[in-house]
């Protein structure tokens, strides 16, 4: 039977906006990115944005009572989800388990180097969010989205400095989850350094196992 609770776990730019998007085109499940709904909040210049901007900007994790409330409602209402994003942290993941069982947890392994590599050269479609990569993925015209001929723009916290810091921060507070769901049974390991496609291959063959 096809999974239908799925979260995505991994350091920041292992690839799991780029994954969710095109898993949300063939199962039809929602897509849940706790990072896009706060920029969204903050672009918005909502009370939450505001509260949240500091610690986005910084490549710190908002604090876990704001995402939770955040959260808990459009999972309660998805027919299905991707997590991507969320939890970020075991007090995350322990009231993630209050709402809602999980059917399976996808880590997406990826070296430091690498994602500091890939962070730097991330650009994302201002209009409709495609991610691209100016190395491995790089758009058809410079600057301008493939798909809806959108700007392109650099997110405020994929520079150098700040991508350190959310390393950091995904080592010591989000890494323990790898853990957390192994010892459920609900854990499957992606390596993110192969192709977007192969990627994209064993996720969709797991979830439909
Ligand atoms: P992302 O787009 O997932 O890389 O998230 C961008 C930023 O939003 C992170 O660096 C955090 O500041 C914040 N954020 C997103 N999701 C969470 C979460 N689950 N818990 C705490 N902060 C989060």
């Amino acid at each position: 039977m096809a999974k239908r609770r799925i979260v995505l776990l991994g350091p920041p730019g292992a690839g799991k906006g780029t994954q969710a998007k095109r898993l949300v085109e063939t199962t039809g499940l929602t897509h849940l990115s706790t990072g896009d709904i706060l920029r969204d909040e903050v672009a918005h210049g909502t009370d939450l944005g505001n509260q949240a901007k500091a610690y986005m900007d910084r490549g710190d994790l908002v604090p876990d009572q704001l995402i939770i409330d955040m959260i808990r409602g459009r999972i309660e209402t998805a027919d299905g989800f991707i997590l991507d994003g969320f939890p970020r942290t075991v007090a995350q993941a322990e009231a993630l388990e209050k709402i809602t069982p999980l059917d399976v947890v996808i880590n997406i392994d990826l070296s430091r180097d690498e994602v500091i590599r890939r962070l730097s050269a991330r650009r994302v479609c201002r209009s409709c969010g495609r991610i691209y990569n100016l190395l491995s993925n790089p758009p058809q015209v410079a600057g301008k989205c493939d798909v809806c001929g959108g700007e392109l723009y650099q997110r405020d916290d994929d520079r150098p400095e700040v991508i350190k810091n959310r390393y950091d921060v995904y080592m010591a507070s989000t890494a323990p989850l790898i853990k957390f769901y192994q010892d459920r049974g609900i854990l499957v390991s992606t390596d993110g350094r192969r192709p977007t496609d192969e990627v994209f291959a064993q996720i969709t063959a797991v979830i439909s196992a």
